[in-house]
């Protein structure tokens, strides 16, 4: 179907004109004349609305789209944050890359395809948290990548929806690179002014110089609704201090994750989960267990 016909299907049901002796000229509320006037202006406005083009993405699910690397940074012993850009500076006004908080891309680069989650992004960019691993053979890419080199990237997948205050507090459980999914669902909620809910997130690495997004994590916790625990497996120096941070020692266990939820209530807490497949499959047990209701993994 052409935009033509979409136009003439319209123009069908534009409000037909009353005749002029339709109106007696006695000063009827309302004038058969108003009438049509409020109904033209409600008609134009239909047509104007189904004019406008959709909003469009940048990414597509189907395709690869080429981004340039823009900026390789260290954010801590075993992590970048990689930020990849879109080439073209003049794209339509409509179109913008869109995403929601927890999604996943794939990129592929090298005849290799790797998904990850982009923490941050802007109309035509996004930043990435890289896990390197020591012979992991697309990370070590990415952290050697020359800034302009080109990676594809398509997408988004993954299926999180969260509304705003659906429920009365988010628990999120991740370890090592699954904080990738939990922090940006994380500054959404802080981020939105209108939102009741309190966000705890425990979030478990090595040790503390093992621990990315720090400046970041540490401003969120800045705000009423948001703590960050960190349980560091190889915590030595018990003393550490982190401004914005709790630090526990040791893995996280059931009577851990038992003590974190104790003054949650298993019906109004949303709990998310990301890690390893193991620690994902025992926390979700274990927090069965305990009745939780509502809980997501990002996997
Ligand atoms: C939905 C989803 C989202 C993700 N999001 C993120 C994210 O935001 N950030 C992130 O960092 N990761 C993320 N990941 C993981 C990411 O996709 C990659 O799997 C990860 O970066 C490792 O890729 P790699 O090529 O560097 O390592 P690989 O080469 O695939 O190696 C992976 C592991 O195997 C080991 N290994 C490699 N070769 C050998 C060998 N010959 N013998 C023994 N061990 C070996 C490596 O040391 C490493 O531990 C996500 C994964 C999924 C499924």
């Amino acid at each position: 179907m052409s935009l033509d016909n979409c136009d003439d299907d319209h123009d069908d049901d534009r409000p037909e004109t009353p005749p002029e002796e339709d109106c007696c000229g006695s000063g009827c509320t309302p004038c058969v004349f108003d009438v049509h006037k409020t109904l033209l202006r409600e008609w134009e406005s239909r047509k104007t609305r189904a004019r406008a083009k959709p909003a469009g993405n940048l990414l597509s699910l189907l395709s690869y789209k080429a981004f340039v690397v823009a900026n390789v940074s260290d954010t801590s012993e075993d992590y970048i944050l990689l930020c990849l850009e879109h080439p073209d500076s003049k794209i339509e006004s409509n179109v913008s890359l869109r995403l929601t908080p927890g999604q996943y891309v794939m990129l592929h680069s090298w005849s290799k395809s790797r998904p990850y989650t982009p923490i941050a992004w802007t109309q035509r960019s996004l930043v990435l948290l890289v896990k390197l691993y020591k012979h992991g053979e697309f990370s070590l890419l990415l952290k050697n990548a020359p800034i302009g080199s080109a990676i594809n990237v398509r997408g988004p997948y993954g299926d999180f929806k969260y509304e705003r205050n659906s429920f009365r507090q988010v628990v999120m459980f991740s370890i090592g690179s699954g904080i990738a999914a939990l922090y940006p669902v994380a500054k959404a909620i802080v981020d939105d002014e209108a939102e009741l809910t309190r966000v705890h997130l425990v979030a478990g690495f090595r040790s503390v110089e093992h621990v990315p997004l720090k400046k970041e994590l540490s401003h969120l916790a800045d705000y009423w609704n948001f703590k960050c625990t960190l349980q560091l497996s190889q915590l030595n120096d018990k003393t550490v201090y982190l401004h914005g941070f709790n630090i526990n020692a040791g893995r996280l266990c059931k009577a851990l994750l038992a003590n974190y939820l104790r003054s949650n209530d298993t019906e109004t807490s949303l709990i998310l989960i990301c890690g390893t497949s193991e620690f994902n499959q025992s926390t979700k047990e274990w927090l069965q267990e305990m009745n939780y209701a509502h809980i997501h993994i990002f996997e």
